[in-house]
């Protein structure tokens, strides 16, 4: 797939148009990192760029085309949803369908309150726990992505974590405790010392954003005890592992049930839907007023019939066996071409999420996480866009219910032919 330099010549014009009016010719600044391809179309779990390449697809939108780009029954399902109208600013039943198949599949929860984007799911849930324990703090972990907003977004810095940002508030960050993940003692001491203050612990129960490193046996447990005997609402950040890891996502996988959780990505295949769900007696102070969360898009006709088409394609023909089979023969499959190819080459994680990179340790927090070749991924990861696979610089590849043996086969072939370049 390597090609002459004018290979992306079509991109590269309209990267340079694209710039005039779009702040680095993008709109999220997640897509400055790596390739800035245009692409045409999508289909399953390829993509079609407008120089005419086409790449086997492992980043999925940043996971949400988990059914595959474009699924045939969403697609119809919101494009006849829509002839009926987008937004009425009034209820309509598509919302009731959609709310009572988010809490039955996931089987927790008792109510739901959809929302656009990850990031104000999550700013919902910390509003929510404060107003209902009359605290402020909130413990989260090094190395978790809770969204862009300033109270969340951190990096770590010479005195800690701190902004990512610059123009972000460092007193937004003032509430927040961080700590490394993995490590219950660290949550029990925290909560010991200071849980009066304390109103939620949030994390990712597997940390998927960096790494995608699992929680160790029996940590999901602990802080979940611990936030129980504290009176500390724990939320669990599902926007990625959300029917993901299957139908009722982290919480059914590790058996543990948070009191709130996130979900987006997988939960629309690709419609720009998120949702925070809940047990009533929390969530019912939105019902009442007495808690605010808005918005204009919310629920709105076409978020739904795409929510509603999703799970039940979802729940019609579970696809977590043949993810797993494919996830497990794709990481198999890339560690062996590192033997070939005498580099030390690592994927880990789940199947249908996992972290490739170079280097071995164990890997248990952000921490130890650092302690492997990220900066030698990155480049590779060029490579493997220049031969056909797309991927991020950040090592989290993601398999949809759409791969299958052809793209297991491309995937694997062009990971050799970007290694026999790049080595
Ligand atoms: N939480 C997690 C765990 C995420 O992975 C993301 C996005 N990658 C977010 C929150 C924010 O979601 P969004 O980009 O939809 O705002």
């Amino acid at each position: 797939m390597s090609g002459p330099p004018q290979r992306y010549e079509r991109s590269d014009q309209l990267h340079r148009r694209a710039s005039r009016h779009a702040p680095g010719g993008v709109h999220s600044n997640v897509r400055l990192a790596g390739q800035r391809i245009f692409f045409e179309s999508a289909d399953g779990p390829w993509l079609h760029s407008v120089d005419g390449d086409d790449y086997v697809d492992y980043l999925l939108g940043q996971g949400p085309n988990f059914l595959g780009h474009a699924p045939e029954p969403v697609v119809r399902a919101v494009h006849e949803a829509s002839r009926k109208g987008v937004i009425f600013g009034g209820q309509h039943e598509l919302e009731i369908e959609a709310s009572e198949l988010v809490c039955s599949t996931l089987r927790w929860p008792d109510m739901v309150r959809f929302c656009v984007s990850g990031t104000e799911a999550v700013q919902a849930a910390f509003r929510l726990a404060r107003a209902v324990t009359g605290r402020t703090k909130i413990v989260r972990f090094e190395g978790h992505y809770h969204g862009w907003l300033d109270n969340v977004l951190t990096a770590p810095g010479d005195d800690g974590w701190g902004v990512a940002s610059a123009g972000q508030l460092p007193s937004h960050l003032d509430d927040f405790v961080v700590l490394p993940w993995n490590d219950a003692d660290r949550v029990a001491a925290a909560l010991a010392d200071d849980g009066e203050r304390i109103a939620a612990v949030v994390m990712e129960p597997v940390m998927i954003n960096a790494g995608v490193i699992e929680p160790l046996p029996g940590y999901l447990e602990r802080v979940r005890e611990l936030c129980t005997s504290h009176g500390v609402v724990l939320i669990f950040d599902e926007v990625l592992s959300g029917f993901r890891l299957g139908l009722d996502g982290a919480a059914g996988h590790y058996g543990v049930t948070p009191d709130l959780a996130t979900y987006a990505k997988a939960l629309a295949a690709g419609w720009p839907v998120a949702a925070l769900a809940g047990r009533a007696e929390l969530m019912e102070r939105f019902g009442t007023g007495e808690v605010n969360h808005s918005g204009t898009f919310n629920g709105s006709v076409v978020a739904t019939a795409a929510v509603k088409a999703s799970l039940e394609l979802l729940r019609a023909d579970p696809p977590y066996a043949a993810i797993e089979e494919h996830g497990t023969a794709l990481m198999a499959g890339i560690r062996e071409l590192g033997q070939t190819y005498g580099v030390p080459l690592r994927a880990a994680g789940l199947p249908a999420a996992f972290h490739v990179s170079f280097g071995d340790a164990d890997v248990v927090d952000y921490r130890t996480l650092q302690q492997l070749d990220l900066a030698r991924y990155e480049d590779l990861a060029e490579a493997l866009v220049d031969n056909g696979v797309w991927v991020a610089p950040r090592g989290v590849w993601y398999v949809s219910a759409a791969h299958g043996a052809v793209e297991l086969d491309a995937a694997l072939t062009r990971f050799g032919k970007a290694l026999t370049e790049w080595t």
